[in-house]
């Protein structure tokens, strides 16, 4: 599938209902009151979903009529990709832009087994991380379950591209998705990604409803059908969000962004951190592991020497006693401006054995995409100017 956009003289793609955020229960009921039998409305989310589809046009098993009738309710994606980053590990950014001019950043994580894709649920952020990009301009607004899963649906149609043979690609990272997408002994472009992450922009629980919406549609077997162990919530940290996820009937993973062993450390990383104590959270993840049976992941930024000494360790590692979780460590990716450093792989390497020998599961992440933006926020922070005027700060 080619991937224009899908709007028509005359009618702005705002008035339309978007349909990547639509149920097929809701799509089914607009059938109905449009006398359109229910397998109509499967037919539409079989093209969408299953064969990749972007516009009402190329679903030739329905009526002209009935083809333009859809497109004058409904619109299937509404960003444009307007810059394209591509790592020499095969890691490719989107930066997407809404019809209101705010955009968004989506990254593809091709990783041997794993084809992953980190999306973002907000534009900008609002807890303002202070080693992070996306924090420095504040929270702009929330993004719609429609714009949370069309992420999704742009990353994982690169796979189509590496797998269109019409179009044949050389290169060696179009090698790399085409052998990702056939890792389970398939290649069918709608078998591209195993795993979405909510690491991208924004904190996934200050936007519940829309997350939550976004994540059954993605798990769905008529919309993404991404199995829900494959789905990762990312958050700061908020504990009465945390009990209501645990409590949604979904075997999504929780991972709480940590960051520091303390309070008071974590206070001057994350500003948030100063409404919920350490022991909040480990209150909030111990439940979510009884009700769920779901073992919480921690991350863990590592700052050179702000918060990776072995006194951190120690600390990390009371907290972790505390919980059925596991531990990953991530190498900062430095941010310019910030004024915080990465550790070395032998830093990094001694704090994680620190945690190991004291029973912690504990495993550090490859940084990926290390050759271009790969920081959250840092690509849409360089396109600033296509970005519209700050809702806070
Ligand atoms: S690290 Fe995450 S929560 Fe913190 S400011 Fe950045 S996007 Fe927001």
């Amino acid at each position: 599938m080619t991937n224009h956009h899908d709007t028509q003289p005359g009618t702005p793609a705002e008035s339309r209902r978007h349909l990547l955020g639509t149920s097929l229960e809701a799509f089914t009921a607009f059938c109905a009151e449009h006398d359109l039998p229910a397998y109509r409305a499967k037919q539409v989310y079989e093209w969408v979903f299953r064969r990749g589809a972007d516009s009402f046009e190329v679903m030739t098993n329905l009526s002209k009529p009935l083809r333009a009738m859809l497109a004058e309710h409904w619109v299937i994606y509404t960003s444009q990709v307007v810059q394209r980053q591509e790592s020499t590990d095969g890691t490719i950014k989107l930066l997407l832009q809404w019809p209101d001019r705010a955009t968004s950043e989506c990254v593809l994580i091709p990783d041997d087994k794993r084809r992953t894709a980190c999306i973002s649920s907000q534009v900008g952020c609002p807890v303002g991380c202070a080693f992070c990009a996306s924090g420095i301009g504040g929270l702009q607004r929330q993004l719609s379950p429609g714009e949370i899963v069309e992420q999704a649906m742009r990353v994982r149609s690169l796979f189509n591209e590496a797998n269109d043979s019409s179009e044949p690609r050389t290169s060696a990272r179009a090698e790399s998705l085409r052998s990702a997408s056939r890792v389970h002994g398939s290649a069918k472009p709608d078998d591209g990604l195993s795993n979405i992450v909510f690491m991208g922009l924004g904190e996934p629980l200050a936007n519940y409803g829309a997350t939550l919406a976004a994540v059954r549609i993605i798990n769905a077997d008529w919309g993404m059908n991404i199995g829900a162990r494959k789905i990762t919530i990312s958050t700061v940290g908020l504990p009465t969000q945390i009990r209501k996820l645990a409590r949604e009937g979904l075997q999504v993973n929780l991972a709480i962004s940590l960051h520091a062993p303390n309070d008071g450390l974590r206070k001057k990383l994350i500003p948030w951190a100063k409404k919920t104590s350490v022991a909040d959270l480990v209150a909030a993840g111990r439940e979510f592991f009884d009700v769920t049976g779901r073992e919480v992941t921690l991350e863990y930024i590592l700052l050179a020497g702000v918060n990776d000494t072995m006194e951190h360790a120690h600390e990390l590692t009371r907290v972790c006693r505390r919980m059925r979780c596991n531990v990953n460590l991530i190498r900062y990716n430095p941010v310019a401006d910030l004024g915080f450093e990465r550790p070395d792989s032998y830093a990094a390497h001694r704090f994680a054995e620190e945690l190991r020998s004291r029973g912690v599961n504990v495993h550090i992440r490859k940084s990926r995409g290390a050759d271009i933006d790969a920081a959250c926020g840092q690509l849409r922070r360089k396109n600033a100017i296509t970005t519209p005027t700050r809702a806070n700060g």
